[in-house]
């Protein structure tokens, strides 16, 4: 099998270390792919490259940046299924799922060929006379990228696009179980034009490659998208050598079900959010809050939902739920579950590995009743398919122990209050609230990000996106000098 290069300087790079081995969690026999690993020197000539570049991109004209980005979008689109398979091998969300979300990252970059078009500023009078103030955005520099292994496409995207369209270079280094995404946007990158230098790739892991990019005073600003605990440390790193940064994090996202609401649509609210992509997103519903008139009803039919849930090869059709990412994730998972066990929650769904054909990492959507929030199930992010049922007397009650915790990333509540679905907008301590729809499931022209322990610094996606990836510079001008 030939070893897939880094891109670094334009050109395509070979690594004297031993590949890393893509194996499709759904069937540890299929490798996806081999990939050279970058070392320390490799991502500090990205560096230098993305250094070397920063000056012509940076004044390069808004068209050249939005034709680029467009032309990606464009060509992920059109490899919308190619591409969304490959995600589904090596991440092992189903295939609707793996195609949902490179559409997504090829509209990313769609939208973000039109920001680099509406890059704006302001002009001011001033209290003194005889001067004009301009607030002007200006590109930050060299932009490290560092992704986890959940959103193979998406989340790059979402960083790397609009790094690119305010004219940032970039050196991108994905997480060492999902190179084969990221190789795919460096392709994309490459065959559209990307000038050298601007993009670069380095596979490889967080502690060699990753650790390079955040001690390095050549890179400007570090976005970064993982666990609180890696975050924590590369922020305190990232600091030392002044560089701005982006941090989004965990999650330990609560679902309110009150007594009036809807209650299939609160059920699949919960399924939805619980249990697709394997439970293995941020915004993942991880404790179901119940108040006492609905209860039982819910209860009874969440159950039998995520006990019909069809657990198997990512790749198959009929498959709702695939794969844990890898044996770690797997036994993480199964920890946890036996974790609540321990602290006297009750299992009344799931529980184990599923049965499946193939030799991969199955799990059973799990479910507990009996929890309550200071459990460590209920408290810390497991990132599987396990949910918690938690009970509250009242509206009041279960919007105290929503907010019981150190994340703050989404928060949803079924109800048909209005009178309570405005009050939780206003309180829920956390930066995505959704009504009547899973906490787990966002658009790309909005927002996106979290409070508390879950983010750090300005919101990603949409328009708000300039916020990180420019700085801005105030210009005094004295307007009556001159004829
Ligand atoms: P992770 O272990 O923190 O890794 C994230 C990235 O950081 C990977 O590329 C990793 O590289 C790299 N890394 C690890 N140690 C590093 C270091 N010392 N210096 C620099 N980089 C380092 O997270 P993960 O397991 O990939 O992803 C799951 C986590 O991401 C969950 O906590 C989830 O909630 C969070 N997440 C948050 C959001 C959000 O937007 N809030 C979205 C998705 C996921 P290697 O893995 O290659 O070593």
């Amino acid at each position: 099998m030939t070893v897939k290069q880094n891109y670094i300087d334009g050109e395509w790079v070979d690594s004297a270390a031993a590949p890393i081995v893509d194996r499709n969690p759904s069937d540890v026999e299929d490798v996806v792919g081999s990939y050279a690993a970058a070392d320390a020197a490799q991502t500090r000539r990205a560096i230098e490259a993305a250094r070397a570049a920063f000056p012509a991109w940076s004044r390069s004209s808004i068209q050249e940046r939005a034709d680029l980005l467009d032309a990606v979008g464009g060509k992920i689109l059109a490899r919308a299924q190619e591409i969304g398979r490959l995600l589904a091998r090596e991440e092992g969300k189903t295939l609707k799922e793996g195609v949902g979300e490179t559409v997504r990252a090829a509209h990313v970059f769609k939208f973000h060929a039109g920001q680099a078009l509406r890059i704006a500023g302001d002009l001011l009078d001033s209290p003194r006379k005889g001067i004009s103030v301009l607030v002007q955005r200006e590109p930050v520099g060299v932009i490290g990228i560092i992704t986890p292994w959940n959103f193979p496409i998406a989340i790059p995207a979402w960083k790397i696009a609009p790094a690119l369209a305010y004219g940032n270079c970039v050196v991108f280094k994905p997480a060492s179980l999902v190179p084969g995404c990221a190789h795919a946007i460096a392709e994309l990158l490459a065959e559209s034009g990307c000038p050298r230098g601007v993009f670069n790739l380095v596979v490889g892991s967080g502690r060699e490659v990753g650790d390079v990019l955040v001690g390095a005073p050549e890179v400007d600003a570090i976005s970064f998208t993982g666990s609180v605990e890696t975050g924590r440390g590369l922020a305190a790193r990232a600091v030392g050598s002044m560089k701005k940064i982006q941090l989004e994090m965990g999650g330990k996202n609560p679902l309110i079900v009150l007594d009036d609401a809807d209650l299939d649509n609160a059920v699949e609210c919960a399924i939805q959010g619980a249990f697709y992509s394997t439970g293995q997103r941020c915004t993942a519903t991880s404790r179901v809050i119940l108040t006492p008139g609905i209860y039982a009803r819910f209860r009874a039919a969440l159950v039998e939902k995520a006990r019909a849930l069809v657990v198997g090869d990512a790749l198959d059709e009929k498959t709702q739920i695939g794969p844990a990412v890898d044996a770690t994730q797997l036994k993480t998972d199964l920890d946890y579950i036996s974790v609540g066990q321990k602290e006297g929650a009750r299992l009344v769904a799931g529980g184990d590995r599923a049965p499946a054909p193939k030799n991969g990492f199955y799990i059973a959507p799990t479910i507990f009743e009996d929890v309550h929030n200071q459990m460590r199930i209920a408290r810390e992010e497991i990132f599987g398919p396990v949910a918690s049922i938690l009970r509250a007397k009242n509206y009041e009650e279960a919007l105290a122990i929503a907010n019981d915790t150190p994340f703050g990333l989404s928060a949803g509540i079924c109800t048909t209050s209005l009178k309570h679905a405005d009050h939780f907008r206003r309180n829920a301590q956390v930066g995505l609230a959704m009504i009547n729809a899973p906490t787990a499931g966002v658009d790309y022209h909005v927002p996106f990000g979290g409070v508390k322990a879950s983010s750090y610094g300005p919101r990603e996606q949409g328009v708000n996106a300039v916020e990180f990836y420019t700085r801005i510079k105030t210009v005094y001008t004295n307007v009556s000098i001159g004829g």
